[in-house]
C-alpha cells in the first residue's frame, strides 16, 4: 500500500497527516466545511467526498469520485403463471404416459 503524502499548502513542506500546523512554515491549515451539510473537518477528510453526507467538495483537488456503473438488470423472474405452464404440460404429458400404459 502507497502511504499518501501531504503537504503544505503554503510552504510545500511535507507534512503529516493529522498535522494541524505546518512544522516548517507554521500556518495553520484551513479546515474544510461542507456547503452541504455543514460539516468541517481537514481536508484529507474529504479526499473522498464529505464523510457525512457524502457530497463531493472540488476543493484541494480531491479525485474525482468513482460514480457506479448501472449494473445491467437481471433477466426477470420468471412470472407464476410460467411455472404453473410447466406444471400443467408435465401433469398432461404424465396422464399422457398412464393411459398409454394402461
Ligand atoms: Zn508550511
Ligand atoms: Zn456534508
Amino acid at each position: 500500500m502507497k502511504k499518501p503524502h501531504f503537504f503544505c499548502e503554503h510552504c510545500g513542506a511535507e507534512v503529516r497527516k493529522d498535522a494541524r500546523v505546518c512544522p516548517r512554515c507554521g500556518r495553520f491549515f484551513s479546515s474544510v466545511k461542507c456547503p452541504k451539510c455543514g460539516h468541517a473537518g481537514m481536508p484529507d477528510d474529504f479526499s473522498f467526498g464529505c464523510p457525512v453526507c457524502g457530497y463531493a467538495i472540488a476543493a484541494n483537488a480531491p479525485p474525482e469520485p468513482i460514480k457506479p456503473q448501472p449494473s445491467p438488470l437481471p433477466a426477470p423472474p420468471l412470472p407464476w403463471w410460467a411455472f404453473l405452464a410447466v406444471g400443467l404440460t408435465l401433469m398432461g404429458l404424465l396422464l399422457v404416459l398412464l393411459r398409454s400404459l394402461g
